[in-house]
């Protein structure tokens, strides 16, 4: 990922050919909030939806809607087509070597479950650890505290320093012969830091430890080749990169799926069911029981369309000016301090400011359109041992542009003028 220095000269970056017509795309964008002009900066919460993906939805439920696999008739063999090829498409978007590889969930968390339930608990005994970091969301926390719960593991967290990042030594130290699976966050949804997913993987890999990466917060806004990081395991949430809600992805290796335990048992996943034993399918079928969100999952693969017709450089490289720019602008605002100070950034900017409270600064900054996120962004431990309750965080998609930031500092400063 590209690096973010900090005394770059401050200019609006330009808006690259591909983004021009990009806020055109997005029709929410043309609404207002409070009187004002949406300025939408919760990105890491959810992402708003293109046309195109809105269009296959409407399209999938007024032409092609019915449910898939069991049927002979044409609707459910389109319906059945347009799914595995989404399937497809995300495997092509991530560099899966097989579309087998990819087993949609309902989200990143679900995903997670998952390999909690059907890798990791198989090969755990008491006193076996999981390593995690001190940066994960909530949902690459508890899963492996309930984990940890019913077998009798350990939790073993790698240190976050004082200014919000990784301390990759000390985390590579947890690892050894106890360690069943180091799984760590990509992109921290809560301040923006992104780890060297390359160095962990393969010092994990060194000792034979399999890996998960929470790459919810990393796939939407740079390129994830699961092949070049050779991962065991990725997770990722549709409704962050443009898709709709409840539907997400686990990525494994096929080698690793194919060895794993069912997650939920139901229809679709069996191969023959008898009263005295029941056989299952090969994956990515074993995973996915029951109906699926096969709406969402064809639309998921309308958003890795409209993504890659932008271009993954393209946007990590305007992304990344963007975000140079909004520091520099958030450094006119002296009662303001950004949280964590580190090289490499995406996605968000997490700030608090002297005698405002998070929250106040959500619901003025919501007077003036402007929607950014208060509270502990589900990482209450990151936030602890980085000495805050609660931050605000404006986070940023390929649509935001330079008035956006514009906007954010002038609804700031009258935050200062209020409650300064
Ligand atoms: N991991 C990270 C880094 C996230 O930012 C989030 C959501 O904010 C999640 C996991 C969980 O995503 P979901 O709620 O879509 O499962």
């Amino acid at each position: 990922m590209k690096m973010i220095e900090g005394n770059q000269k401050l200019a609006p970056p330009e808006i690259p050919t591909a983004l021009q017509n990009a806020r055109k795309d997005f029709p929410i964008l043309k609404r207002e909030v409070n009187g004002k002009p949406l300025v939408y900066l919760d990105n890491a919460a959810s992402t708003q939806k293109p046309q195109s993906v809105i269009d296959t939805l409407t399209r999938y439920y007024e032409y092609e809607n019915a449910n898939i696999h069991r049927g002979v008739h044409l609707l459910s063999t389109e319906a059945t087509g347009a799914y595995e090829e989404a399937r497809q498409k995300l495997a092509t978007y991530l560099n899966a070597a097989d579309s087998a590889e990819i087993v949609f969930t309902r989200q990143a968390t679900e995903a997670i479950n998952l390999v909690a339930h059907s890798f990791v608990e198989p090969i755990v005994e008491a006193g076996d650890e999981i390593v995690i970091t001190h940066m994960e969301h909530h949902a690459n926390i508890v899963p492996w505290q309930l984990l940890c719960d019913r077998t009798g593991a350990i939790l073993k967290i790698a240190p976050v320093t004082d200014n919000g990042q990784l301390d990759t030594e000390a985390l590579k130290n947890l690892l050894g012969p106890k360690t069943k699976l180091l799984s760590f966050v990509y992109v921290s949804n809560a301040i923006g830091a992104i780890n060297p997913a390359e160095e962990l993987i393969a010092a994990a890999k060194d000792q034979g430890i399999p890996t998960l990466v929470d790459a919810a917060q990393a796939v939407q806004h740079t390129t994830v080749d699961v092949q070049e990081l050779d991962c065991d395991f990725l997770v990722l949430s549709g409704h962050k990169m443009f898709g709709p809600t409840g539907i997400g992805a686990l990525y494994g290796q096929l080698s690793r799926l194919e060895g794993m335990r069912p997650y939920q048992g139901g229809g679709d996943m069996i191969s023959h069911v008898t009263f005295e034993g029941t056989t299952y399918k090969e994956p990515p079928s074993r995973f996915e029981a029951g109906t699926p969100h096969i709406s969402g999952a064809i639309g998921l693969g309308a958003a890795v369309d409209y993504i890659e017709s932008v271009g993954r450089d393209v946007i990590e490289d305007y992304e990344a000016k963007l975000m140079i720019y909004a520091l520099k602008r958030l450094d006119e605002i002296p009662s303001l301090r950004v949280i964590g100070d580190f090289e490499k950034r995406a996605g968000a900017i997490s700030f608090v400011m002297e005698n405002a409270h998070p929250h106040d600064i959500g619901t003025v900054l919501d007077t003036e359109g402007v929607a950014v996120r208060s509270g502990h962004h589900c990482c209450e431990p990151l936030m602890r041992r980085l000495g805050v309750v609660a931050t605000a965080r404006a986070s940023f998609s390929l649509y935001n542009n330079h008035q956006d930031v514009d906007a954010l500092v002038d609804g700031l400063k009258k935050v200062n003028t209020l409650f300064g």
